[in-house]
């Protein structure tokens, strides 16, 4: 399969769409009839520009409301027909994408539509092209590629075939099998799409809820493997309708839709255990073992207060770097990195964005291979790779320009802790933290789908469905993406945030931390009482939860008074699933925005989102405090 994009996926004028889709690396594109239309140069020049960045125009596309009609409609739109082959052969496309009826004026019937299709195959073989066929949702008569499949095979002509789209078929739940038993020469074009499952009418839900392979939740495995099986090697192209992308930079969308179809033809070769594209295939995507260690950049002059905090949270100096100005703590199996360098990656992150989390090494199955295969999906691998230490650390950029280091057990990476750090004994001060349960990061709503892209295609994850959490300042999305959980343990749970309103806490973090970034990490105990009651001994300045959360909690009969004021007395809250019970209490935030989050699960899945809520009302009134009415 041949990876193509349609422009109407991106922002922008029809010129700089082309020009991100080839920088992008994209050799085939479709061009939007809308784009052209508000072009101002003529087909040839557009057909110029695109000789020049060496792309191919595959068709211009929709052609509406061709079939059906009784004359003298019917030879009105044949006329339209021959116009349309003008504009083809202008801008040297050769395919007319023609899309099922909508219009009340059609009439349906599987013969009348193939004579319609037969006549448009005897004049498209006349110049030279071709016409496909494809069954929309939302079609009149025909909205089912099965209809439409029968409906070309009786038009019978060679030069009509039939046009795919996953969003079309995937959405109304038809079912994939049938897709094997079409000829693959008979599959002229297959457009793919991805969408998050919505309760919302076909045609709403495919102009603006698309988004690439990957970042939805539609069966794109099924309908691949489904090519696969036809044996199908024509273009595969994105057509992409998405009000995020409309607004974002056309260039990175032009990049993520390739990185989309790379790992989504290569997952489906290696499904198929043969290659289904053209392209060398991806070093496996990396199992995620868990976060070996956070790195913080700190400067000299707020480094003692954060040193202060992080023995108030229990953990221990551990180890002080051989040649640099970074130290380690430590609590359980949490390593936390302080980078006050006044050279290198830690110090200029500092510069722009303050005391903030400027890299995560993640332990994964094979440290080279992942940034082998981050490389072959169009990702950076930081040049000079080092970690925080003298032991290079292969690394990619993530978000907010932070870093990513791997690595594995196999090699020395392993023990990065030993040879760059002299250890040390500090106090201890254990409040019983063990491991890291998550870390939540924030950024522009528009930029989410681009990093659960990245995530989703480096590394072997599950997307839980995202959720909506009301801040009192507007909505904050939330997509929860977990790598490599082993009963309910270890691996990477990231909570990824962003907001469309300005007033929400998640977009003060984006703007006042200069960008999107860390914006908690959870940690975990066994015991959360015991834990909250050193935290408080040690003076770590918590997250006051107002009393009515409690009387809440009363109704709801969980616990007995004794338990009830334990929790309220230590400000934690309380939720249950299917599963188990959980725990969750939050330190105040640095003045960056930066929190941390103590957490306990029993068996628990989720992440407390009905108390995500409260936790932001509970933090805003931390920087704006509550103005009663006056009587
Ligand atoms: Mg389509
Ligand atoms: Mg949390």
């Amino acid at each position: 399969m041949i990876p193509a994009i349609a422009t109407v996926c991106l922002s922008g004028t029809l010129p700089e769409k082309l020009h991100a889709i080839a920088q992008a690396g994209f050799k085939d594109v479709e061009i939007f009839e809308s784009d052209l239309i508000a072009y101002h140069g003529s087909p040839a020049d557009v057909k110029r520009l695109c000789d020049d960045l060496g792309l191919n125009i595959i068709t211009v596309q929709p052609f509406r409301d061709f079939e059906g009609y009784d004359e003298p409609r019917r030879g009105k739109t044949f006329d339209r027909v021959e116009r349309k082959f003008d504009l083809l052969q202008a801008l040297g496309a050769d395919l007319l994408f023609v899309c099922s009826s909508v219009s009340p004026e059609a009439h349906g019937g599987i013969e009348r539509l193939s004579a319609d299709f037969n006549e448009l195959g005897e004049r498209a073989a006349k110049r030279g092209l071709r016409a496909g066929f494809e069954a929309l949702a939302w079609g009149r008569f025909v909205h089912d590629y099965r209809d439409a499949w029968e409906i070309v095979r009786r038009a019978a002509h060679p030069s009509v075939g039939l046009i795919l789209d996953s969003f079309h078929i995937l959405a109304r739940g038809t079912e994939l099998q049938s897709m094997a038993a079409i000829p693959a020469d008979r599959v002229f074009f297959v457009q793919i799409a991805d969408a998050p499952k919505l309760d919302l009418d076909y045609l709403s839900w495919s102009r603006h809820w698309r988004c690439m392979p990957g970042q939805g939740e539609l069966d794109l495995s099924g309908f691949m493997d489904a090519l696969g099986a036809m044996n199908y090697r024509g273009p595969l192209s994105l057509e992409i309708f998405n009000d995020r992308f409309r607004a974002g930079s056309a260039r990175s969308v032009a990049i993520d839709g390739r990185r989309s179809l790379i790992a989504l033809i290569d997952d489906a070769s290696k499904r198929a255990k043969r290659a289904l594209g053209r392209m060398e295939p991806l070093p496996l995507r990396p199992t995620v073992k868990a976060v070996e260690f956070v790195e913080f950049s700190v400067d000299e002059a707020e480094r003692h207060q954060f040193y202060a905090l992080l023995r108030g949270l229990g953990f221990t100096l551990s180890g002080k770097h051989r040649s640099k100005d970074v130290v380690l703590f430590k609590q359980g199996d949490i390593r936390i990195v302080v980078n006050s360098d006044k050279e290198g990656f830690a110090h200029s992150y500092n510069m722009s964005h303050g005391t903030s989390v400027c890299a995560i090494a993640l332990r994964v199955s094979d440290a080279q291979t992942t940034v082998a295969r981050a490389e072959a999906l169009l990702e950076e691998p930081y040049a000079g790779a080092i970690g925080p230490g003298e032991l290079a650390l292969p690394a990619v950029r993530g978000l907010g320009g932070s870093l990513i280091y791997f690595v594995d057990d196999q090699s020395e990476l392993s023990r990065w802790a030993d040879v760059d750090f002299e250890a040390c004994t500090d106090e201890p001060s254990d409040v019983g933290l063990r491991s890291i349960d998550h870390i939540s990061q924030t950024m522009q709503y528009e930029e989410m789908l681009t990093w659960v892209l990245y995530y989703t295609s480096l590394l072997t994850t599950q997307k839980l469905p995202a959720q909506a959490v009301m801040d009192p300042g507007g909505v904050v999305q939330s997509q929860v993406i977990e790598a490599g959980i082993d009963d309910n343990r270890g691996g990477l749970r990231l909570v990824l945030n962003g907001s469309q309103s300005h007033r929400t806490l998640s977009s003060r973090f984006v703007t006042e931390f200069f960008g999107s970034g860390v914006q908690h990490i959870a940690f975990e105990t066994d015991d959360i009482i015991t834990t909250m009651e050193r935290l408080v001994a040690h003076g770590v300045a918590i997250l006051p939860i107002p009393d009515n959360y409690y009387d809440d909690l009363d109704a709801k009969l969980e616990f007995d008074d004794a338990s009830l004021a334990k929790l309220k007395k230590l400000n934690i809250m309380f939720d249950r699933d299917a599963k188990g019970t959980f725990f969750q209490a939050y330190t105040q935030s640095l003045p960056g925005g930066l929190f941390f989050e103590i957490v306990q699960r029993n068996q628990y899945t989720g992440y407390g989102a009905p108390n995500a809520a409260i936790r932001l009302v509970a933090q805003a009134r931390l920087i704006r405090p509550d103005t009663l009415p006056r009587r």
